[in-house]
């Protein structure tokens, strides 16, 4: 096995205790590999081991893998969202994870429906308050609520936090439980938590992420931050 195909074996496994341990079945835990800053080949080769599901931070980085790589691949988007990436990233991801306020949610509908598509798409939330983060402030959020009606062309599947590393416990459950509120509030079913990095993933599995996104402790450290 290829030192990739171990790692992910190694993460599944991790991924599955996590979940015996807080009384959840395997299924409900996606593994998305974060493949932002690697090349193509590091892709193939944890897609030759079974993995399908991708996260990239920037559009012009993962355009020519896109291009490469085999058609079954669903691409994650998982970095910030700037207005005029919204057509190539709706053309190449089929599910959105850091969508941080209404304006883009609106725009990215309007988009989606222009371009015939139909994205998946995660709202990222700043529970914790960090000046630093964007995201929707939990008040924020809950005064959103009516507004998600509204979309058309975008699948809303929940929430994503990127929480301090201190602390991380805390926001994780706070995610689920603000998702919680806002399923009552708005109505709608917001199944999705797209939560956990590789230091933190087992802890948001416990606290009932849906879809974990790790990316050095699949590829290795990254040589360039992005
Ligand atoms: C880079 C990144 C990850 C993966 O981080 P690791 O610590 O390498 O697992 C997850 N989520 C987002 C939003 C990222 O930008």
């Amino acid at each position: 096995m290829s030192d990739i195909a171990e790692r992910l074996a190694a993460l599944r496994g991790r991924i599955s205790a996590a979940c015996r341990e807080s009384g959840r079945d395997d299924s409900e835990v996606e593994l998305l590999a974060v493949s932002k800053t690697f090349p193509a080949e590091a892709v193939r080769e944890a897609y030759d081991a079974g993995q399908r599901a991708f996260g990239e931070s920037r559009q012009q980085e993962a355009a020519p893998k896109i291009e490469v790589l085999p058609p079954d691949i669903r691409w994650h988007f998982i970095g910030g969202l700037q207005r005029n990436k919204v057509r190539k990233v709706v053309a190449g991801f089929g599910c959105i994870h850091s969508v941080d306020s209404l304006r883009l949610a609106e725009y990215l509908d309007r988009v989606a429906g222009d371009e015939g598509k139909r994205p998946q798409i995660y709202l990222e939330v700043n529970v914790a308050g960090e000046e630093s983060k964007g995201g929707f402030s939990s008040d924020e959020l809950l005064s959103a609520a009516e507004s998600l009606h509204e979309f058309r062309h975008i699948e809303l599947l929940g929430l994503m936090a990127i929480p301090p590393e201190a602390g991380a416990r805390g926001c994780f459950a706070r995610t689920r439980e603000l998702r919680d509120l806002l399923e009552a509030r708005s109505g709608l079913r917001l199944p999705g938590l797209s939560m956990g990095m590789s230091g933190d993933f087992e802890e948001a599995v416990k606290e009932g992420s849906t879809i974990v996104r790790v990316g050095s402790a699949l590829f290795g450290n990254r040589s360039y931050p992005a």
